[in-house]
C-alpha cells in the first residue's frame, strides 16, 4: 500500500514512521511530480495557513483537491482536518472544503493549548491523544460521523472517504487509530 503524506510542511516525519511501522510504502509530497498511483493520502499538523499557502504556490492544490473528491482515503490531522474543512469559523481562508464541518482554530487558545489526554474513538477504548493549538469542529453536516467527543467538543469525525482529527495520533505508540485509517 503507497501512503500520500503532504510533507511541504509540518509534523510529517511522524506520520511517515508510522505508517512505515505497519509496512506502508510512503512517499512524501513535496510537488506536483510526486502526486501518482497513491492508495491514500495524509494531511498532517502544522501551521494550515501556510500549508495552504505552499499547496497552491507549488501546484498541488487541484490534483489533491481532485483525488479527495474522487474519494481517495484521506487522513487530516490537525492542520490537516482544518485543509479538508467546509468552514473555518474564525479564519476567512478555505481550501479542500471537502469535509462538511466547521471548525475553529487554536479553540484551546495559541500558546498554552497543548496538551495530552485519553478518550474513546468509535468503537476503540482508551486512545492517547495529543492537542497542539488544535482546532475543535463546532459543527457537523449530513451524514458526518462523530468519532471522538472530548470536554463537549468534537475532536474526530469520518465522512465518506475523510477522516479528520484535532489531534496528533502520529505522536503516540498507539497505532490504532492509523491501521483504522488504512482499513479504508
Ligand atoms: N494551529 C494550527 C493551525 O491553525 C494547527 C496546529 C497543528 O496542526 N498542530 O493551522
Amino acid at each position: 500500500m503507497k501512503i500520500g503524506v503532504l510533507a511541504v510542511q509540518g509534523a510529517f516525519i511522524e506520520h511517515e514512521k508510522m505508517l512505515q511501522k505497519l509496512g506502508c510504502q510512503t512517499v512524501e509530497l513535496r510537488a506536483k511530480e510526486d502526486i501518482s498511483n497513491l492508495d491514500g493520502l495524509i494531511l498532517p499538523g502544522g501551521e494550515s495557513t501556510v500549508q495552504g499557502k505552499l499547496l497552491r504556490e507549488l501546484d498541488m492544490f487541484t490534483p489533491l483537491k481532485n483525488l479527495i473528491d474522487d474519494g481517495l482515503p484521506v487522513l487530516g490531522t490537525c492542520a490537516g482536518l482544518i485543509l479538508l474543512s467546509q468552514n473555518i469559523s474564525n479564519d476567512s481562508a478555505r481550501y479542500f472544503q471537502s469535509l462538511p464541518v466547521t471548525v475553529q482554530r487554536n479553540a484551546y487558545g495559541r500558546q498554552l493549548g497543548s496538551f495530552k489526554t485519553v478518550s474513546g474513538f468509535g468503537q476503540m477504548r482508551d486512545v492517547e491523544m495529543t492537542f497542539i493549538r488544535a482546532p475543535v469542529i463546532t459543527e457537523t453536516g449530513k451524514d458526518v460521523n462523530i468519532l471522538s467527543v472530548v470536554d463537549d467538543r468534537i475532536v474526530a469525525v469520518e465522512y465518506k472517504n475523510q477522516i479528520g482529527l484535532s489531534f496528533h495520533p502520529e505522536l503516540n505508540e498507539d497505532t490504532r487509530i492509523m491501521e483504522y485509517f488504512l482499513s479504508k
